[in-house]
């Protein structure tokens, strides 16, 4: 089926209420501000039994999620003119998806947890999306904005108004980041709570990896902040999954990122890209279906005990 590509432009106005909330998830400039939000929308890949869709398909109306929401933040749960606006339900863009049950294969690892970093110089966004590999079911997430700590307030406000301004969130980024230290901290407890990592225990993951898109996430990018934020590599960081090479052994087909896999699978993308609780979300969902097509989503990349900047490689088929 053709995938038309539908675009939303929603026309936002940055302090034209007095409501208390809204405006912290908008964007706040002087003039009316625009955030465009492009939907690659495949009538085929919506669920008409989500909990929003309980008219035909094409009512569905794709919402931006609630960043407050999504870190736990949200204070308008009750706000029927908030809710409109934004979306306080993962299920809705990851729902279960059809499956062919003779191709589901049993999973060594129960829980995936994907991960898609932002942030070049520092990182500015730490999204985490936990699907259950058996049911292939979304079960939680955490999302936190992360405060650097290495630069100046300045050259902060310049790299977010860069990095998050053209999408309208750079105003709840600065609203609720935190350190990136303190972002572990809540992590941990997060994973605890889901008896995925224990802190008495130590060491690795308990029935659970990270997926990430590419390398780079875990095996450069969390070790630099580390540094940065002068804390040690925390041991659940020692191997994870690159969903790249993943696909490629599966399908035999080359994906160079997340856009690439998704255009190969027929799958629309949601969200704004870049965003990356939206990203984690849509390669959550390349998650879903390499479970449904049988894909073993096993780790790909682990540091060496003796020397973590040593990582291995499990795959000899890769992309680099
Ligand atoms: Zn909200």
């Amino acid at each position: 089926m053709a995938c038309p590509n539908v675009s939303l432009s929603r026309l936002l106005l940055p302090g034209a209420t007095s409501h208390s909330f809204i405006p912290r998830c908008l964007r706040s400039t002087a003039t009316v501000s625009l955030r465009k939000l492009t939907v690659s929308a495949c009538l085929s890949d919506m669920n008409p039994s989500s909990p929003t869709e309980t008219t035909s398909p094409k009512a569905y109306r794709w919402k931006p999620m609630c960043l407050y929401f999504t870190q736990g933040k949200c204070t308008k749960m009750d706000d029927a003119i908030h809710l409109e606006k934004f979306n306080h339900n993962y299920l809705v863009d990851l729902h279960r998806i059809a499956s062919e049950p003779s191709n589901i294969r049993p999973q060594e690892i129960d829980y995936l947890l994907v991960l898609d970093l932002e942030g070049k110089v520092e990182i500015l966004e730490f999204p985490v999306v936990m699907i259950d590999t058996k049911t292939m079911d979304f079960v939680d997430s955490f999302h936190r904005f992360v405060r650097p700590t290495g630069m100046s307030e300045q050259r902060v406000a310049h790299y977010i108004e860069g990095k998050y301004g053209n999408m309208g969130v750079d105003r709840v980024w600065h609203d609720t980041a935190i350190p990136f230290k303190e972002v572990l901290e809540e992590f941990e407890k997060w994973m605890c709570s889901h008896q995925l990592w224990k802190k008495e225990a130590g060491g690795s993951l308990n029935q659970a990896a990270f997926v990430t898109c590419g390398n780079w996430d875990l095996k450069t990018k969390v070790p630099q902040q580390c540094q940065v934020s002068k804390i040690r590599t925390p041991p659940y960081f020692m191997e994870w999954i690159n969903l790249k090479d993943i696909y490629l052994n599966f399908y035999n087909r080359r994906a160079t990122g997340m856009m690439p896999m998704m255009r190969q699978l027929g799958l629309s993308s949601l969200g704004s890209h870049h965003l990356g609780i939206d990203d984690t979300k849509n390669i959550a969902r390349v998650c879903q279906r390499l479970l449904a097509d049988g894909a073993l989503l096993q780790i790909t990349a682990r540091r060496s005990s003796s020397n973590p900047s040593n990582v291995q490689f499990m795959f000899v088929n890769r992309i680099v």
